[in-house]
């Protein structure tokens, strides 16, 4: 794509900018749209929108939702809303399609799965400029959730059938009982999903699920509802037959509640303080739940590192999605031997980031999705000022180049006092911490309620994963952030502690949507020569010969 945009520099906005912010937002929409590819133009057109709305399930006469952009404030559309009474409806439609799915061959549901696949890719440009729209974020992050959709995709297409297959199991005697582990759907699976990942979040936890044989409902953010909407019809176009994957717009408290109070399974990624009331809530109906929670990420940067190497990889896992990342770094820990260094090269890297509002490929930070983010952001930091930290780089608010823009910022001399300390900001905000020993980092890094993800820096491969073990975190990521364990997509990816329960990718990622059920089978029972035999003899015998034969299995080795 050509980038004709003036990319913005991280400098002071000007005094003038900073007076007429709507004339402003006009201008960067207006160099957004300019930044041409071909005879397309960024954004998001009307035609798209009447395309996504009516994939909303909702009544005539509904409410709506106005969906904004956080790069300028203008409003996208706005989307009808789903009452109880439609979650109702939805769930009864989602039952009746379910029973034909499960019925369907695994390798059938997986052509589906992998059109969806090639659906992404080749119409990626529209769900970027949508992403960035609608979410903020800069085109890059944008394209790790397209890449995210297609990676998961290929993996459960290809891989549902070892991990659903028919496991075979020995039954009391060999030879006398058959016994077989099948997994059957759950049903109906309830998705509740967050806005910062708002496609790939919506789109790649379901499809595990239709791969499983369920259906879906999901309740998408109410900040991201036209991202959701576009992974609705992307199920669609791919052949998904209807019911399957339904979409109900409305706030968590309602309409969250009115999918938990209904569907066979919650899969829930949000916060820990919503994670901790929808596990209370499946548990009075005895459902499972899946909870992808929060982190406070730490980063240990060991004195043999190169350490070009680790700031340029830390300032990627710092603040992607402006830091709106479940498992973006917030702590960096760093040998005392390497700190003032690798402080220089890392605060030079993150001075040179470009910010902005293009739809397009020249910036490499974006927005924060609302008001609640900055004002959480800007409340972190100030609080560490007041106790005494200082900031390295960043620091403000940037309204020069939107309603919501932060700048990627790096503190030092935070202190258990301050809020940012232990509690998750999930912003553009990283506080640096020194250490003088492997041991002394472990600790620091494992000082959190948090247990999401953490990144080790070594030369030492394996001096990486003795430490990584000692981590309490669902992953630990050697030498990169975050994308080598969320990228391997066959390993499961979750929370230990305060960030989560059971786990998104691979076996565990699948196996969670289904109810595990033993089919044992008696053989011979009608030739009497099965357990009636055995049963026919006194007790005193039967004991006698079944002590025996246990002996013996073990003798023989059987598990
Ligand atoms: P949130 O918990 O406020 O909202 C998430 C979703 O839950 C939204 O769809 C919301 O409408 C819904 N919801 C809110 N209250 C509800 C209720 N009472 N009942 C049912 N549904 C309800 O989360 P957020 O603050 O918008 O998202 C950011 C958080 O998500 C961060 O803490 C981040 O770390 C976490 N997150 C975790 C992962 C992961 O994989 N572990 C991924 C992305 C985000």
């Amino acid at each position: 794509m050509s980038t004709d945009v003036v990319p913005e520099p991280l400098t002071e906005p000007d005094a003038a900018e900073d007076i007429a912010l709507p004339l402003v937002y006009a201008r960067k929409l207006a160099s957004a749209v300019r930044s041409r590819s071909g005879d397309r133009t960024p954004g998001v057109s009307k035609a798209l929108v009447a395309d996504l709305l009516p994939l909303a399930v909702s009544s005539p006469g509904a409410e709506t939702l106005a969906s904004h952009s956080p790069m300028t404030g203008e409003l996208l559309a706005e989307v009808p809303m789903a009452t109880v009474n439609d979650v109702e409806h939805a769930l009864a439609a989602a039952r009746r399609a379910q029973l034909e799915w499960r019925e369907r061959s695994i390798a059938d549901r997986a052509k589906i799965i992998m059109r969806l696949h090639d659906l992404a890719l080749s119409q990626q440009e529209e769900v970027l400029d949508l992403i960035q729209m609608e979410g903020g974020k800069a085109r890059g992050h944008a394209f790790e959730e397209v890449a995210d959709v297609a990676i998961t995709a290929r993996h459960f297409a290809r891989r549902a059938n070892d991990y659903l297959s028919v496991t075979h199991h020995n039954g009391l005697l060999p030879m006398l009982f058959r016994t077989e582990e099948h997994l059957q759907p759950k049903g109906v699976i309830g998705i509740i999903s967050p806005w910062n990942y708002p496609l790939t979040l919506v789109v790649t936890d379901a499809l595990a699920a239709l791969m499983a044989g369920n259906a879906v409902i999901l309740k998408p953010d109410s900040e991201t509802p036209l991202i959701a909407l576009w992974g609705a019809r992307l199920f669609k176009q791919a052949g998904l037959p209807d019911g399957l994957f339904q979409l109900v717009v409305g706030p968590g408290r309602t309409i969250g509640t009115a999918l938990i109070e209904r569907a066979d399974y919650i899969c829930f990624t949000g916060s820990t303080a919503t994670g901790r009331r929808i596990a209370e809530q499946c548990g009075s109906r005895l459902i499972g739940c899946s909870l992808e929670l929060g982190g406070k990420n730490g980063m240990y940067v060991a004195d043999d590192v190169h350490i070009d190497v680790a700031a340029e990889g830390a300032v990627r896992a710092c603040y992607a999605n402006a830091g709106q990342l479940c498992v973006s770094i917030e702590r960096i820990v760093l040998h005392e031997k390497i700190a003032d260094e690798f402080i220089d090269l890392f605060s030079n890297r993150v001075r040179n980031l470009i910010m902005g509002s293009a739809v397009d490929f020249s910036t490499s930070i974006g927005s924060l999705i609302n008001q609640d983010q900055l004002d959480t952001i800007t409340k972190h930091v100030d609080d560490a000022v007041a106790h005494g930290a200082k900031v390295l780089v960043g620091g403000k608010a940037r309204p020069d180049l939107g309603p919501y823009f932060y700048e990627p910022t790096l503190l030092e001399g935070v202190t258990p006092e301050c809020l940012c300390y232990a509690q998750e900001t999930f912003g553009p905000v990283v506080a640096v911490y020194r250490v003088s020993s492997d041991e002394e980092a472990i600790e620091l890094i494992n000082n959190t309620d948090y247990g999401l993800n953490a990144s080790v820096w070594t030369s030492d491969d394996d001096r990486g994963r003795r430490i990584a073990r000692r981590i309490q975190a669902g992953t630990v990521n050697i030498n990169e952030g975050y994308v080598a364990a969320w990228a391997s997509v066959g390993s499961p990816m979750g929370g230990m502690k305060d960030s989560g329960l059971a786990r998104r990718h691979g076996k565990d990622g699948i196996r969670k949507y289904c109810e595990p059920q033993t089919i044992a089978t008696h053989l011979f029972a009608h030739s009497k020569m099965g357990l009636g035999l055995l049963y026919e003899l006194p007790d005193s015998v039967w004991t006698n010969v079944m002590s025996k034969t246990l002996r013996a299995l073990k003798v023989a080795g059987l598990k």
